[in-house]
């Protein structure tokens, strides 16, 4: 354990006796339009770096931003999902800073006067409940550059020798959704958190607005904490815990803050407001101390017009919102007609939309729930990716299924073809072909096999004469043993008894 690991903590359930803790949770996601908010660059993730340039995006003196129509679109339906209003009227504000991932030397976002404001989110909750989150705005903003810092132990700036710049992200279309105060969480405050940020993530995904990647910095999440004693009115003072970058940091980081000032406190100190720094391991550590809203010296964007969207188009965008994906999720396990905790494994997978696909193309929902929610799942852990980042589409899946359920395929051999799909072989059908896996059911092959296997085993046949049909299934046995799994089990069985004079 590193020193800033070990820093006192008190056992969580001393601090909930004593405090309450409220909790203020700020995401950023990047929106998943063609091109960038104030000019036409291509805004695609993992390009070579500084590809995506242009003038405006770089800053250059005498570039004039222009609005992207696609991202307030994007901006208007995420605030309606989220239950706010939309502005008859609003602009966008300079926030001046100097730093190098900003190449104007200030953001154009929005300050005071927001697209989106006073909403809310009805959370689900593992048990079954829902949690709601009070939404005090959601803003349009552009992103930074990205900044990779070489030399230093951590990747932070402190002791690097080298300081790598890429403008690629520079203007990207960003949203910041911020809550209000959420208070009355009390112990499952971390799992609110989290729960918060999973359905945040879950509605933009449906309303298809952004990647929401995580890992990949689509979608990033700042959470702020404060505690005060039980009964007290009054907020604590927060801290703010910068670039939580998965969904269980959220829960551990939001844990961690809460033990950590209950600590402080605990010991007659005073809680910093202070942005901190979460660390993969577990903990936080301090950052640098706020800035004010002062220092950074906002006024209205003169280069832009203010936006005002017309009453007619946002109905227009509030019809096409999606089903909530929870109420969805519902909806599909009454159809499947599976247990809570079958569902459950399946959304954890991420599987919920890949069984869904693959059901569309025509095959049973447990055949399409067996693939995702086993062999693949195991694949996707195999290789370390997402299971929707497998090389391999609902559409094949299906196809593989259609193959077993035609008996071209037994489930044993459908495996070896998704493994083939897997490793960039072709269409199932084609790898069933090029790797020779297609069950045998020409009668003279298998006749050759089951006679040897007769042969082999003349105390079973004699039983099988006698009577004793269920003694068959281990000359089948010895078949399909003998025939790698190719052949078609039926098949076999019928020429079996045939042999040994039985009908059925
Ligand atoms: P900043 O720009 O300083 O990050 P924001 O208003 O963008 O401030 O975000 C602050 C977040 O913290 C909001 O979600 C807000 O509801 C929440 N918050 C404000 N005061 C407290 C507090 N005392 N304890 C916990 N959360 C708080
Ligand atoms: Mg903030
Ligand atoms: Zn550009």
């Amino acid at each position: 354990m590193t020193a800033a690991a070990s820093a006192e903590l008190l056992d969580f359930d001393e601090v909930i006796a004593k405090y309450e803790p409220v909790l203020g949770m700020e995401v950023h996601v990047e929106l998943s339009t063609a091109t960038k908010m104030f000019c036409g660059c291509a805004n695609r993730f993992g390009s070579e770096p500084n590809t995506q340039v242009c003038p405006v995006c770089l800053g250059l003196p005498g570039a004039l931003p222009v609005l992207n129509e696609a991202a307030v679109e994007s901006a208007i339906r995420i605030g309606l999902a989220l239950n706010c209003e939309i502005v008859p009227w609003c602009r966008f504000a300079r926030k001046n800073y100097f730093y190098p991932d900003m190449p104007k030397n200030y953001q154009i976002s929005q300050y005071d006067e927001p697209i989106a404001v006073n909403g809310y989110l009805d959370v689900p909750l593992e048990d079954g409940s829902t949690f709601r989150v009070g939404i005090e705005r959601a803003h349009m903003e552009e992103d930074t550059g990205k900044l990779t810092h070489l030399g230093s132990e951590t990747g932070r700036i402190e002791g690097a020798t080298t300081s790598l710049i890429d403008y690629n992200r520079a203007g990207v279309p960003l949203i910041e959704i911020v809550t209000k105060p959420i208070e009355g969480a009390g112990a499952r405050a971390p799992e609110i958190a989290r729960a918060y940020v999973t359905a945040l993530r879950d509605l933009l995904r449906a309303l298809g607005v952004s990647d929401v990647r995580m890992d990949q910095g689509s979608m990033r999440c700042d959470s702020n904490v404060s505690l005060k004693p039980i009964g007290q009115a009054e907020f604590g003072t927060r801290t703010e815990t910068k670039n939580v970058n998965s969904l269980k940091s959220v829960e551990v980081a939001v844990r961690y803050e809460m033990r950590r000032q209950a600590a402080i406190l605990e010991a007659g100190g005073t809680v910093v407001q202070e942005t901190r720094h979460f660390h993969e391991d577990g903990y936080t550590s301090p950052g640098r101390s706020k800035e004010t809203a002062e220092d950074y010296r906002y006024f209205p964007e003169p280069d832009l017009e203010p936006v005002a969207p017309s009453r007619e188009w946002v109905e227009q965008l509030r019809a096409t919102l999606p089903e909530l994906p929870w109420v969805r999720r519902k909806r599909l396990q009454q159809d499947w007609g599976v247990s809570d905790e079958v569902m459950r494994d399946l959304v954890n997978a991420g599987a919920v939309d890949l069984v869904s696909a693959t059901i569309e193309h025509g095959v049973s929902s447990e055949a399409a729930r067996a693939w995702w929610g086993n062999f693949l799942v195991q694949k996707a852990n195999e290789s370390g990716v997402e299971l929707d980042a497998l090389p391999i589409s609902p559409a094949q899946v299906a196809a593989v299924i259609k193959l077993v359920d035609d008996g071209k395929l037994s489930n044993k051999l459908a495996r070896q073809v998704v493994e083939g799909v897997l490793a960039g072989e072709g269409e199932p059908e084609q790898v069933m072909k090029d790797r020779g896996l297609e069950v045998v059911r020409d009668d003279a092959a298998l006749q050759a096999a089951v006679d040897e296997a007769l042969a082999a085993n003349p105390d079973i046949v004699e039983k099988i004469r006698g009577g004793k049909v269920q003694a068959a299934g281990a000359i089948v046995g010895a078949v399909m043993k003998a025939t790698k799994g190719q052949a078609d089990a039926a098949r076999v069985r019928e020429l079996v008894m045939a042999a040994c004079g039985q009908t059925g």
